[in-house]
């Protein structure tokens, strides 16, 4: 079949020669455990007879985890460019919806240029793409489900028929490895993995450093700050925000990138571009009384995170937006901090409630962001005392027919619902408490929006008379995004 096929079964692998736009270990950051790890993979590629002498067994396959844009490619190419040796790649997903024999015949193609340029890389993207579990039910669905499976079974030939002599190196990269085929995973395949984190606060600012070795910064730029207030982003997301910073700066004429070009392009990043759209009186009172709603609950309500920007600027969907983000990293959250984030998601339809006597389309994203939470409430982190500490939603969150799911019986998902329910029930009765008590707040703080559209930290602070915890200001908004979703 392949020779029908003729050139189009052929590899489009691209071969990156050793020479060429190399990557090193030096232009990865944030993620020095998964480097350390690869080390070893560099050391072997480089000097192969030092292991095979004392009979060492090499790994074949290595299996990157971790999600998009943490760096899972860059580091491959990495390991190639420090090791000296070609690199060659393909994603998976390629060969999901191809015709039949395609796949397997690149895969073969593929490894046949590897070996006959070993030591080599051999770099699979999205790998759960193809090996994700026969009997999970998912695959069933998939249009191209043979080629899926012949794609798949190649790669494992090939890799079986790798002997101690292979020096070709197979890495592999997905962010769902809970759905991986155990096929992939057994000796001999994918069985050294390597989790890559998403960086923390010390490690943004290595990636910002060297994304920005070729950006001339103004004096005031301070990546340490950057870093501490771009909590959840990962190295693509840094790369991206120099990036938009440099053009931000080329389009105002200056000759460095400065401050308030990073300050921008991020709030750009997280809000959206500003979006000019015809609005109704009506419409945008109403949209000051929802965003002022999230804000003032936000502000009363014990262990929200601060509050730091309200807008009632339309952005990308959404026709206003609050934004709270903690003073750091978090990794954890007490219960009243999760029971606060309802809250405060609630604040804005029920700001419409108190003011209007009715709601209206635009809660449908906090609606789904607090049912959300309150699901992991009862299912996961065992914040009932009717459920107890039971884990009755399945990890991935992927529905009930993966490996892993969690049994459920009917009556614990009805109680699960009840749960839910309740507590939704009873933060909504709070909140609308809240709000009437403190209606001359809300008053002011949606005024105050009318007349601004704008309002940082210390302004929303100031207009709702609200006295802020005397911690200093952050303006970190990356972690909490809060949007509203225009109906
Ligand atoms: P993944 O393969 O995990 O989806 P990539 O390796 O494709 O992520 O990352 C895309 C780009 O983001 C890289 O080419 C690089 O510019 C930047 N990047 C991602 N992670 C890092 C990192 N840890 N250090 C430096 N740059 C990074
Ligand atoms: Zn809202």
């Amino acid at each position: 079949m392949q020779n029908v096929l003729g050139s189009f079964g052929r590899s489009r692998a691209r071969r990156y020669q050793p020479s060429g736009d190399r990557v090193t270990f030096a232009d990865v950051a944030g993620i020095d455990e998964a480097k350390a790890e690869l080390a070893e993979v560099v050391d072997f590629l480089r000097h192969p007879d030092k292991y095979r002498k004392l009979g060492g067994r090499i790994p074949h396959g290595v299996l990157l985890s971790g999600l998009p844009g943490t760096g899972k490619t860059l580091l491959a190419r990495a390991v190639a460019g420090e090791a000296d040796v070609p690199f060659f790649s393909m994603a998976a997903s390629e060969f999901v919806e191809a015709i039949v024999g395609v796949g397997a015949s690149r895969v073969r193609d593929l490894f046949t240029q590897a070996k006959e340029a070993a030591p080599a890389i051999v770099f699979i993207d999205e790998l759960d793409a193809i090996g994700r579990s026969r009997t999970s039910g998912v695959a069933g669905f998939s249009g191209g489900n043979d080629e899926r499976e012949q794609t798949l079974n190649q790669i494992l030939t090939e890799m079986d028929g790798f002997d101690s002599s292979t020096s070709v190196i197979v890495i592999g990269a997905t962010n769902r490895p809970d759905v991986l085929d155990q096929a992939l995973l057994r000796p001999g395949r994918f069985d050294r993995r390597i989790a890559v984190q998403p960086p923390d606060r010390a490690g943004r600012e290595a990636i910002l450093k060297v994304h920005t070795r070729g950006v001339p910064l103004g004096p005031d730029v301070d990546l340490g700050r950057i870093a501490a207030t771009t909590p959840g982003m990962v190295g693509a997301d840094l790369a991206n925000l120099v990036n938009e910073a440099a053009l931000l700066a080329a389009r105002r004429n200056h000759q460095v990138v400065d401050e308030s070009d990073f300050t921008d392009a991020l709030e750009r990043i997280v809000l959206g571009a500003e979006r000019q759209v015809m609005m109704s009186v009506e419409d945008r009172r109403r949209t000051a009384y929802h965003e002022a709603g999230h804000a003032i609950v936000g502000m009363l309500t014990e262990g929200a995170d601060p509050v730091r920007k309200v807008s009632i600027i339309p952005r990308g969907v959404a026709l206003g937006v609050t934004f709270a983000a903690p003073e750091s990293d978090r990794f954890n959250y007490r219960e009243p901090e999760v029971h606060a984030k309802i809250n405060v998601a609630l604040g804005g339809r029920a700001a419409e409630e108190v003011v209007f006597g009715e709601t209206s389309t635009g809660a449908e994203s906090d609606i789904q962001q607090l049912t959300e939470i309150a699901r992991q409430m009862v299912g996961r982190w065992g914040m009932s005392s009717a459920i107890g500490p039971v884990a009755v939603i399945p990890r991935d969150g992927q529905g009930p027919f993966l490996p892993g799911a969690a049994e459920v019986s009917p009556h614990t998902q009805q109680l699960v619902d009840d749960e839910v329910r309740r507590i939704v029930d009873e933060a909504h009765d709070d909140v609308v408490a809240l709000l009437r008590e403190n209606r001359s707040k809300l008053d002011a703080l949606a005024t105050a929006l009318l007349e601004h559209e704008t309002l940082d930290e210390e302004d929303v602070y100031a207009a709702a008379g609200v006295e802020r915890a005397a911690k200093p200001p952050a303006d970190s908004y990356a972690a909490a995004a809060h949007t509203r979703v225009d109906g």
